[in-house]
């Protein structure tokens, strides 16, 4: 196997991969916050994810993969870029909703998981709950304390960025690109804080009487009544299942800005030592050409590609024709395209397992079917390239190889794509309720020995573009 080559967001460089303990590698992504639907743009995120964590596994590694859930402490104020302001969306979103907080996140939690397992995605060995693990960041919030890099004022505990650089001798926020983590220049909101890059890692409830209102998510805690702040719960769940160093952190762009580079003050600040090798984070998709937002009406959901009659499977597929650092405009005739590709695959595949036979490879089509698979995996072990590697599988389909051949290497391929490509069936083409209605009149009038009006319909099917092959297993229906 070639090597891998990682882009590294801490270094701005592509990397060789090269883990902590081979064979074994530790990666951690940012899951969802669980107070709404996931959107077709985080599962950009985890897409890209999981082609690594598949590329890995391809290239022989053993991959611990933790995922976590956020379902507390997540403060709206971080879309002002504030992540310690504002209310928590969890309780907000109960509210809205008439809801209680823990309903909000096992309803979302609910559907996430759906659409996860929709998309192919492979479960991680340990999808985790930040309110499972309230103990962990109780003693994370602890340690900092004791290493005298957590201070107390009236809204809860925070970091002490100026007191971790001086001590470590390491740089805050080096992941970010933003001027007030680097450089701290900002109008800070809080007077009571040290200093202004300082951020809550453990929030108080609201007093009695303070005429808040009470909150549903709350513990105890040395310091009282609370909940954690949102980039504790990364920092302790990762280091609780990958130890206090570990190879792989993923997650979306604007991760970097202020989370990651928070979870590295909270974890190095206890452990002192590095936190993460190799930091991945995935480029924000568009929609017809802008930010996805709720005022601007173009987030979208699985369910609402699902609605308009798409797999998401074609998702996945439209997401691996780009690379994964590059801006990727989401529109509905570029969905449209990779349903196509995707449908087009799926029935090449079909033909080829049908015309399979074993045959002698000759030395010939046996160098030039090496040659593919080196192709395919260059391209991937070259930091993701997926549309590289789209590419050499449709030469691959072109090319004199015998039909056996291609489908097995195709299925091989598939273990890095995800596309599903060993589970196809003919009933995977969009077909619409009526077609399959005719296909299921057909069969019982054939059960019943009617042939020729079996026949009346097999020609009405035909003619909408579709043909039928019947196979001892059932009818399947093809693309004309
Ligand atoms: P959240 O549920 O907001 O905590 O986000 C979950 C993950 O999705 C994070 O890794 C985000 O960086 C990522 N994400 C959010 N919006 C987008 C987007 N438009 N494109 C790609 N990733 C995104
Ligand atoms: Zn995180």
């Amino acid at each position: 196997m070639s090597d891998i080559y990682l882009t590294n967001t801490l270094s701005r460089k592509k990397e060789k991969f090269e883990p902590i303990n081979p064979p074994r590698v530790g990666m951690y992504t940012c899951g969802p916050t669980v107070y709404d639907f996931s959107t077709i743009g985080n599962f950009r995120t985890y897409i890209a994810a999981d082609t690594l964590l598949r590329v890995l596994k391809y290239n022989g590694f053993e991959v611990t993969y933790i995922m976590n859930i956020t379902d507390v402490g997540h403060l709206t104020g971080d879309n002002l870029g504030d992540a310690d302001l504002g209310e928590d969306r969890m309780e907000k979103s109960a509210q809205a909703q008439g809801k209680s907080a823990w309903e909000i996140a096992k309803y979302y939690t609910e559907v996430f998981l759906k659409d996860f397992e929709k998309l192919n995605l492979t479960k991680p060995n340990v999808f985790s709950k930040a309110t499972d693990h309230i103990k962990e960041q109780i003693d994370l919030v602890s340690g900092l304390e004791k290493v005298g890099f957590a201070y107390k004022i009236s809204d809860g505990i925070y970091f002490d960025t100026v007191a971790f650089e001086k001590k470590t001798g390491k740089k805050y926020g080096e992941l970010s690109t933003l001027d007030i983590i680097k450089e701290g220049a900002r109008v800070e909101p809080n007077p009571e804080k040290k200093n202004p890059r300082d951020f809550a890692i453990w929030k108080f409830s609201p007093s009695a009487g303070s005429g808040l209102p009470k909150r549903q998510m709350e513990w105890d805690s040395p310091w009282g009544l609370g909940f954690p702040g949102w980039h504790l719960e990364c920092s302790a769940m990762s280091m609780k299942y990958l130890g206090e160093s570990f190879d792989i952190h993923c997650g979306g762009e604007d991760l970097r800005q202020t989370h990651h580079p928070n979870e590295i003050a909270q974890s190095e600040g206890v452990s002192g030592k590095t936190f993460v090798k190799y930091w991945v984070h995935a480029t924000f998709l568009q929609v017809d050409g802008k930010r996805m937002g709720k005022s601007l009406g173009n987030v979208y959901t699985v369910s609402d590609i699902e609605r308009k009659g798409f797999d998401p499977l074609a998702l996945r597929y439209l997401y691996l024709t780009s690379y994964y650092r590059d801006t990727l405009n989401f529109t509905w005739e570029s969905l449209t395209s990779s349903q196509n590709a995707l449908n087009k695959l799926r029935s090449q595949l079909l033909a080829l397992r049908e015309s399979r036979k074993r045959t002698v490879l000759s030395r010939e089509k046996e160098k030039k079917m090496e040659e593919f698979r080196a192709a395919f995996t260059t391209a991937v072990n070259d930091d993701l390239n997926t549309p590289r590697a789209l590419a050499v599988m449709w030469d691959m389909f072109k090319s004199n190889i015998p039909a056996e051949d291609k489908y097995d290497l195709a299925i091989s391929f598939d273990d890095v794509l995800g596309l599903s490509l060993g589970r196809i069936s003919s009933f995977q083409f969009p077909i619409s309720k009526e077609i399959k209605e005719l296909v299921g009149e057909r069969e019982r009038l054939r059960k019943e020995g009617k042939f020729e009006e079996a026949d009346k319909i097999r020609v009405k099917i035909e003619k909408t573009g579709y043909a039928l092959e019947d196979q001892p297993e059932g009818t399947r229906i093809k693309k004309a």
